[in-house]
């Protein structure tokens, strides 16, 4: 099964990529990840990225598709993936169409999160992770069950992102309404759009999730077009 998460930051794409990873136990691929990884790293290209990043602008899409294509490559994704974050421009899903064709594994699904402008901000702002797994939280509404330990891997340190910040969330915004919604009208017009109501809780959406892919699993795969 070869999927995408598209949706706004903050929609949750990251938190419903890791529950249908753990589920179907097929690899999320998270360009963000990715980079932040590289950064991390202290690489040039990462270091270069961050700035990027930090703004909340997109990265350019050669550096991105690149990483990308490196990572697809490994033997991990060869039963399927969930794409968080890629593509992000209709430059990025022209490439990304061209790589499956390519490997004659067509894309079975885009699932779209839809969330209101409050509720972004605030799931941005108060989100944080494990600095040990990356497991996600928020300050809100997934705090760990005991405090300021990692729910999964009982760690202690957690780290926030430098651009969840309520300065640089309206910068991301607008380059999500302005780059990648319109990715929203092309996987629509290639008929294997669905919609999610992201407002609801984590698991409420987990559920609406996995409903729609008992349509796509292996015995009743529906290819795109
Ligand atoms: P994205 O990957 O789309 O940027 P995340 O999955 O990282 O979004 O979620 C952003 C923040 O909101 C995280 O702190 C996460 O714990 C929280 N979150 C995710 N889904 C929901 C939800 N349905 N309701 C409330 N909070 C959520
Ligand atoms: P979120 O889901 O909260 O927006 P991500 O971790 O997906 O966060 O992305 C963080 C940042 O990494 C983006 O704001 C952008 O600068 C960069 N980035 C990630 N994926 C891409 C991509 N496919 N194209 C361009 N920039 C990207
Ligand atoms: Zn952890």
């Amino acid at each position: 099964m070869n999927l995408i998460l598209l949706g706004p930051p903050g929609s949750g794409k990251g938190t419903q990529a890791s529950a249908i990873a753990k589920t179907y136990g097929i690899p999320e691929l998270s360009t963000g990840a990715m980079l932040r990884e590289a950064a991390d790293a202290g690489s040039e290209m990462g270091l270069w990225a961050k700035q990027i990043m930090d703004r909340g602008e997109l990265v350019s899409d050669e550096v991105v598709v690149n990483i990308f294509a490196e990572r697809i490559k490994q033997s991990d994704c060869a039963n399927g993936f969930i794409l968080d974050g890629f593509p992000r421009t209709l430059e990025q899903a022209a490439f990304l169409d061209k790589l499956l064709k390519e490997q004659d594994n067509p894309l079975d699904l885009v699932l779209e999160l839809k969330v209101d402008f409050n509720q972004l901000v605030e799931r941005i702002v108060g989100r944080f992770t494990c600095a040990t797994c990356g497991e996600g939280y928020h300050d809100r509404f997934k705090i760990p069950k005991v405090s300021c330990v990692c729910d999964v891997c009982q760690g202690m340190a957690f780290k926030r992102r430098a651009d969840d910040n309520a300065e640089t969330v309206r910068t991301r915004l607008m380059a999500y309404y302005r780059e990648t919604a319109p990715l929203i009208g092309y996987y629509f017009c290639k008929e294997c759009l669905r919609v999610v109501d992201g407002m609801e809780e984590i698991d409420l959406v987990a559920g609406h999730v996995q409903e729609i892919l008992k349509d796509y699993t292996q015995d009743s795969k529906t290819p795109a077009h």
